[in-house]
């Protein structure tokens, strides 16, 4: 399968782009693996003329966006994000309406046409400094509440509207998971990721996002992790450092849409073409204004 993976990428010109929650055999056939913001990046400097995007469906449409000369596949047409679909388009537009003044900041994790209507993207990891930098005291957060809250703490000085949204994945990472884990593995960091419940950050070591959790592995002097993220992030703590012992918070947590990917969907996207994402150019044209606004303000 690998090489017959290999070869079809020669022929359509293609490079495979994984996100880090996918299954471990996709991962491992990637040429690259990251978190949502890196997959961005990358989309936008490679040379090939096609991407295969192994994620949710949102991440694909960000490297269109990104690139919209580039021919973008998802493999999985019905892998979405359960997070990005709780914000739409027409309350976001009515929110804008009731308070002119404030700033619409999405969270990546929102669909094409959400980016659209918003003033300025963020990822986890950059959403506190996009929202201290935004030039608006008033600010709508969209969409999940508890990255919100997580910004909201540390950017006292701003007026922060929190959308009602949650990643069901994070949501299930308790109190009890982590006391249990303390009492399991006493000298473990345990680090969670800010879709997690605010109890839950509170009592954790350290919060970060995925590619922040990976650079708090590698530069911690502790043996053990505790790691409060969907558990697909394990494959690659361990394999890039083999001898750290890396543990899911409570019973590992799984994405049923990243978990969609499969070698055979990576095969067929290539043969067939399948899924191509279309998006009109002026929806095109105003997302990225919202992305390249983030790189503005961090
Ligand atoms: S883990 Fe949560 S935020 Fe990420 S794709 Fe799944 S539902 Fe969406």
């Amino acid at each position: 399968m690998d090489e017959e993976i290999k070869r079809l990428k020669k022929e359509k010109d293609a490079i495979i782009l994984a996100h880090n929650y996918q299954i471990p055999e996709v991962q491992d056939i990637a040429d690259f693996v990251g978190d949502s913001l890196e997959l961005a990046r990358v989309s936008k400097k490679v040379k090939e003329r096609t991407i295969v995007l192994c994620g949710v469906k949102f991440m694909a449409e960000t490297a269109k966006v990104i690139s919209p000369e580039k021919t973008v596949l998802l493999p999985e047409i019905d892998a979405g994000c359960p997070l990005a679909d709780m914000a739409d388009k027409e309350r976001v537009v009515k929110m804008k309406e009731k308070y002119p003044d404030g700033w619409v900041v999405s969270y990546v994790n929102t669909t094409v046409e959400v980016k659209a209507v918003s003033d300025v993207c963020c990822t986890s990891g950059n959403a506190e400094k996009v929202v201290r930098n935004v030039p608006a005291k008033r600010v709508i957060f969209l969409p999940d509440k508890n990255l919100c809250w997580y910004v909201k703490k540390r950017v006292p000085e701003k007026d922060i509207i929190c959308w009602d949204g949650y990643c069901f994945v994070h949501r299930q990472f308790t109190v009890e998971d982590v006391k249990k884990a303390r009492q399991l593995y006493p000298f473990a960091e345990i680090i969670v990721h800010p879709e997690c419940e605010p109890e839950v950050q509170e009592l954790a070591d350290g919060i970060y996002s995925t590619s922040g959790m990976l650079k708090r592995a590698k530069e911690s002097k502790a043996k053990e992790f505790i790691i409060g993220t969907e558990e697909g992030l394990l494959h690659r703590l361990k394999r890039e450092n083999p001898e750290k012992e890396f543990y899911s918070l409570g019973s590992a947590r799984h994405c049923y849409n990243m978990k969609k990917t499969t070698i055979e969907s990576v095969k067929k996207a290539l043969e067939e073409s399948r899924y191509e994402i279309v998006i009109p150019d002026e929806v095109i044209e105003k997302a990225r204004k919202a992305i390249e606004r983030m790189i503005e303000y961090v």
